[in-house]
C-alpha cells in the first residue's frame, strides 16, 4: 500500500543511505586500476620459444594471427651426421582490432611462446596501428607478471625431475671418469718407480 509522497520518502532514504558511503568510482586515468594478475590485456610473444608450428594461427577463431617463415638447413652437429632443416620466423603479428581475447592461441601453443599481459593502454586513433608486429609483441612480453610461486608441497614438475635426473647422471659419470683417470695415473707412476728401482746400475754410475 502506498500513500502520497511515499516515492519521495523512498528516494530521500536512498540518498541519505548512499551519501555517507565511500565512492566506488574508479578515478582512472589518474589512479591506475589494481588488476588481477590473470587479466587479459594484451598478448606477449617470447619468440625464442616459437617453433613456427602455426598451431596458434590455425586455431585462432578470428584469423588475426599472421605468421611468415622460411626453412633453413642446419649443418650436422657431428661429422657424419645428417643435415636438419628448421623453421625461421620472419613475421609474427596479431591484429588486436580483430582479436576477441579468447586466449585460445595461448592455450594451444605447445612451446609456451605466448602469454597474457595485463597492459591495456594501447588504444590507437588509426586502426592499422592495432596490428602489433613481433617487436611490439616482444615488448609486451616484459610486462607479463611472474607466475605465482609453486606450492612448496607440490609434486616436482616432470620436466624439472627429468632434467635433474639427467644432470645427476652426468655428474656421476664425470666423477667416475675422473676417478678412473686418477687411478690410472697413480698406477703408471707406481710402475715407473718400480722400473727405476729394478734397472741395473750402469758401470761408472754413482762414482
Ligand atoms: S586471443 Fe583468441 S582471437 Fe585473439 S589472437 Fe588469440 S586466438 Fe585469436
Ligand atoms: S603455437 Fe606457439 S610455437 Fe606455434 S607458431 Fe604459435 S606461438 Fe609459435
Amino acid at each position: 500500500m502506498s500513500f502520497p509522497g511515499s516515492g519521495l520518502a523512498k528516494g530521500l532514504a536512498v540518498t541519505l543511505r548512499t551519501m555517507t558511503k565511500r565512492s566506488v568510482t574508479a578515478q582512472y586515468p589518474d589512479v591506475q586500476p589494481d588488476l588481477p594478475p590473470r587479466t587479459r590485456g594484451v598478448i606477449g610473444l617470447f619468440e625464442e620459444n616459437c617453433t613456427v608450428c602455426m598451431l596458434c594461427a590455425r586455431e585462432c577463431p578470428d584469423w588475426c594471427i599472421y605468421i611468415d617463415s622460411h626453412k633453413e638447413t642446419v649443418p650436422p652437429a657431428a661429422p657424419g651426421g645428417r643435415e636438419r632443416s628448421r623453421n625461421v620466423l620472419d613475421r609474427f603479428a596479431i591484429d588486436f582490432a580483430l582479436c576477441m581475447y579468447c586466449g585460445i592461441c595461448i592455450e594451444v601453443c605447445p612451446f609456451d611462446a605466448l602469454f597474457w599481459s595485463p597492459e591495456f593502454e594501447y588504444a590507437e586513433t588509426d586502426i592499422r596501428e592495432l596490428t602489433h608486429e613481433r617487436d611490439k609483441l616482444r615488448e609486451w612480453m616484459w610486462t607479463v607478471p611472474e607466475p605465482p610461486a609453486l606450492d612448496p608441497n607440490a609434486e616436482e614438475p616432470k620436466e624439472i625431475a627429468a632434467a635433474r635426473k639427467a644432470a645427476d647422471k652426468l655428474a656421476a659419470q664425470q666423477a667416475a671418469e675422473a676417478e678412473d683417470r686418477a687411478g690410472a695415473e697413480a698406477s703408471t707412476q707406481d710402475q715407473n718407480q718400480d722400473q727405476d728401482r729394478q734397472r741395473p746400475e750402469t758401470p761408472g754410475e754413482g762414482t
